[in-house]
């Protein structure tokens, strides 16, 4: 057991991950979970995320040694502000939101004294939302990365470390702005180039009578995966990543005129030459262990327990 007592405020795609990994491997004494909505709690309650809900945040994190805001990131400040009164002296706050610098913002200065506070970010997930996506394989063989500030209590960083790793994942520690950008270029940017071209591919389904989801190829079928990831949570990750997506999107928008003009003028070598090196990088993630060399590739049937 890493912790006596751990709450999971927000009770979605990430912390039922959570919740029912620490349930099945006894990570936590009690694992206390929190959701706005009775609706989640109900679900959150049937399927065991969690061993107890409760419909307060503030009484959710009584006692607590850790606490984990599993909200988007949007709504992390809020959340802090609600439960900072009532957070045990020693325990640690964490959290799991997609981009640390703008969330060490909004949540740092609610941490009490004596309280911990050590951001990470779990770099796994799927395009399912909600307390029935999560399952408690989600984070094996997954990074999770850990950005506190440099006068953290090493102990809490340590434990911490110790929770990820039980969870599956192998941790990093890395600074809030690089992690910023490195999941700009991974992670973000990718998902709104997805979502822009699953965009224009609607714009034009509307001249070519549904073609478009008629004989969706491969390619798009991959975008259309990613562009089904939740709204909200991803309307939080750019208002909230903004200079360092903008960033990669300027750089993007270059090499897309490179391409551009290359098929203009017919210069296949460039073609060739660009999209082997991309192939290199395929290889490199599968190398890595951080994909499978399946061609189904996005579309395996997940078994999510019931
Ligand atoms: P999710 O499945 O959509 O669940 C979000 C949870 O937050 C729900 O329980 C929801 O409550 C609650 N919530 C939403 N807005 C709220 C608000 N304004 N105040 C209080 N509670 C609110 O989300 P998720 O995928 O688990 O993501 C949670 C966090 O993990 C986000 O910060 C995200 O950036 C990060 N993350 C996501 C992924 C991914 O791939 N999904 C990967 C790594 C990190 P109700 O159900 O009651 O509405």
């Amino acid at each position: 057991m890493i912790y006596d007592r751990v709450a999971l405020i927000g009770l979605g795609l990430i912390a039922g991950s959570m919740g029912l990994r620490m349930r099945q491997d006894g990570l936590a004494g009690e694992v206390v979970g929190y959701a706005r909505s009775e609706r989640t709690r109900a679900v959150a309650a049937r399927r065991g995320l969690v061993d107890r809900t409760v419909d307060d945040a503030a009484a959710a994190v009584l006692d607590a040694d850790l606490v984990v805001l599993c909200v988007p990131v949007g709504a992390m400040g809020a959340v802090a502000a609600a439960i900072a009164p009532h957070l045990k002296p020693g325990a640690t706050v964490s959290d799991v939101g997609s981009v640390k610098r703008d969330v060490i913002v909004a949540v740092g200065p609610h941490v009490p004294d004596g309280v911990h506070f050590v951001p990470a970010h779990p770099i796994a997930g799927t395009e399912q939302s909600g307390p029935e996506a999560g399952f408690p394989e989600l984070f094996d063989n997954r990074w999770c990365l850990l950005t506190p500030a440099a006068d953290t209590e090493p102990d809490a960083i340590d434990r911490l470390t110790r929770l990820w790793q039980a969870l599956g994942s192998t941790v990093d520690v890395m600074d809030p702005d690089h992690h910023d950008l490195v999941l700009a270029v991974t992670s973000h940017a990718p998902h709104l180039i997805a979502y822009t071209m699953v965009g224009v591919a609607d714009d034009l389904r509307r001249v070519t009578d549904s073609e478009v989801i008629k004989y969706s190829a491969a390619g798009f079928r991959d975008f259309t995966r990613i562009a089904a990831s939740d709204p909200v949570m991803w309307r939080d990750v750019f208002l909230n990543n903004k200079d360092a997506t903008l960033e990669v999107l300027g750089r993007f928008t270059e090499e897309l005129f490179a391409l551009q003009r290359a098929i203009r003028t017919g210069d296949g070598d460039m073609l060739q030459d660009y999209f082997t090196r991309t192939r290199a990088i395929r290889r490199g993630i599968i190398e890595a262990g951080q994909d499978t060399p399946d061609a189904d590739f996005g579309r395996h049937p997940r078994k999510v327990p019931s």
